[in-house]
């Protein structure tokens, strides 16, 4: 393939990357945004394996490769539960950080490479691979992190080592110096050394940034890995001089950075204390539960049967699902309740938080999969204010999401981030397991409310009853 027909098969690519990113932002074209995107990704692989950089004995090495790839992405995929899905994206993350660091050490390795370059084109080449690995070898450790910590692998309360602003400080100073000795450098042996050591920094780095971060934070993180993951994509674009991975991590690198935004903003979170980590902590000592107000009153428990009367009742009902309808998977049998409520004339509507669930969008999906009507899907801005005229709110396994102490108590973790207002409802219904916390790990004084009633068990088990009880008649 011709280098003017690769430039062209590149252009249509990135058109469709940009088709696919504007299907993806509304449920209802996203099966489309993601048609666009597969056809944009198999049109780049295809047009650089034919393009004019890989030589005929390049090929079995990328056949290979990835067949191997293509099997690891596809056991993944049909075997990943939906609830360990944002670890899976962390992880894969995780590997673009990874590439990246070692296009760069191949680039600055390679004799060929470097013989294109010569001059102030050899700096800025240099640089490239200076700026490449860094960001590649942040993303890799911040990503592993990433997935320790939303795996439950690694715990959730944020990391506070003494002086640890310094310590980035100094980081950041030692990793400025040794990119001037890189640019500097007379030989290949020479520019080794600080590259190496400025790697080890950014490793490093990328795992306190994250250790760092506060359970109540990882919304923000998990979308800035994915930000950084497209920066690490862009840079490996420019060290191999393929235009399609610049346009391609720069969409992906801006919308995540966006998406980011938006998190923060959910979260009423300023973006840099987010990075300066520590939310949940207060000067250097983690707040428990155990530093906000205990939450006092009676807890009153129903039956499913109960519920089930309840709802017959109401006129208007507000859902309120959070990750607990992930792990149960109860989003099949939500919907036929919702089916059946709606047949008997009720108002059933939904309401979502940004940040329920482990990943942004993450019940949006759920719902969809299980063929809720989006019209009834509403976001929590959209549903505040009805609350007071609602008769039942059903929250399905959501905890933090709707945690009353976020407004009332200032000594709460999650203090400032806007939650669903269920308490003002004349009935609010909370299904879960137990009195566990969730994964800010706080109280929640909405269980002890007069209003409130808590249905104890597996959602998915308890709303089957509930189906039950609704379908027996009245
Ligand atoms: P929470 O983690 O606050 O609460 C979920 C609740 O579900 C738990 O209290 C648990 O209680 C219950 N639960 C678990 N399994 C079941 C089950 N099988 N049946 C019934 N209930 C169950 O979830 P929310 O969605 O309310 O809030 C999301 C939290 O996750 C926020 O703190 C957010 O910051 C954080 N987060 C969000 C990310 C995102 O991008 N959306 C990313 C990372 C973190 P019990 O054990 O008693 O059953």
């Amino acid at each position: 393939m011709s280098g003017n027909l690769t430039t062209v098969a590149y252009l249509g690519a990135a058109i469709l990357f940009i088709l696919s990113l504007g299907g993806l932002s509304n449920p209802e074209t996203s099966r489309r945004g993601n048609f666009y995107g597969i056809i944009g990704m198999t049109i780049a692989v295809l047009a650089t394996v034919f393009g004019p950089y890989v030589t005929a004995a390049g090929l079995p090495w990328i056949v290979g490769a990835m067949v191997i790839g293509a099997s690891v992405g596809l056991y993944a995929a049909r075997t990943v539960k939906m609830t360990q899905m944002p670890e899976l994206v962390a992880l894969m993350h995780s590997l673009v950080g990874l590439a990246a660091v070692l296009v760069g050490y191949a680039s600055y390795i390679d004799p060929a490479a470097s013989a294109n370059f010569s001059g102030a084109e050899k700096v800025i080449h240099e640089i490239e691979i200076y700026v490449g690995i860094l960001i590649g070898a942040v993303t890799f450790s911040g990503s592993v992190i990433a997935f320790g910590k939303l795996s439950a692998r690694i715990g959730g309360s944020p990391l506070m080592l003494p002086a640890r602003h310094w310590m980035n400080l100094a980081g950041l100073l030692i990793v400025i110096y040794c990119g001037y000795l890189f640019a500097v450098s007379p030989s290949l042996e020479a520019g080794m050394v600080p590259l190496i050591i400025m790697t080890v920094i950014a490793l490093l780095f990328g795992i306190h940034m994250v250790m760092a971060i506060g359970g109540a934070d990882m919304p923000v993180v998990v979308s800035m890995l994915n930000s950084y993951s497209g920066w690490a994509a862009a840079a490996t674009g420019f060290m191999l001089s393929n235009d399609l991975l610049i346009v391609t991590g720069a969409l992906v690198g801006s919308s995540g950075a966006i998406l980011s935004y938006i998190m923060c903003r959910a979260m009423n979170r300023n973006f840099i204390s987010v990075i300066a980590g520590g939310f949940g902590s207060d000067g250097g000592k983690v707040v428990t539960a155990g530093g906000a107000a205990q939450p006092a009153g009676e807890v009153v428990s129903v039956t499913a049967l109960e519920t089930a009367e309840l709802l017959r009742e109401a006129k208007n009902v507000i859902i309120v699902p959070g990750y607990g309808m992930a792990v149960a998977q109860a989003q099949h049998t939500v919907y036929e309740i919702t089916k059946l409520l709606r047949e008997k004339g009720i108002n059933v509507r939904f309401g979502i938080h940004p940040v329920a669930g482990r990943m942004p969008g993450h019940m949006n999906v759920l719902l969809a999969e299980a063929k809720v009507p989006y019209d009834i899907v509403m976001e929590m801005d959209e549903l505040n204010d009805d609350f007071p005229t609602t008769d039942v709110t059903m929250v399905i396994g959501a905890n933090d999401i709707v945690n009353p102490g976020a407004q009332d108590d200032p000594a709460s973790p999650i203090a400032g981030m806007p939650v669903l207002e269920v308490w003002k409802g004349k009935t609010s219904i909370v299904m879960k397991r137990s009195m566990a916390s969730g994964y800010a790990g706080v109280d929640n004084p909405l269980f002890y409310k007069e209003n409130n009633r808590m249905l104890f068990g597996d959602a998915k088990k308890m709303l089957d009853e509930v189906l039950v009880a609704l379908m027996a008649p009245a």
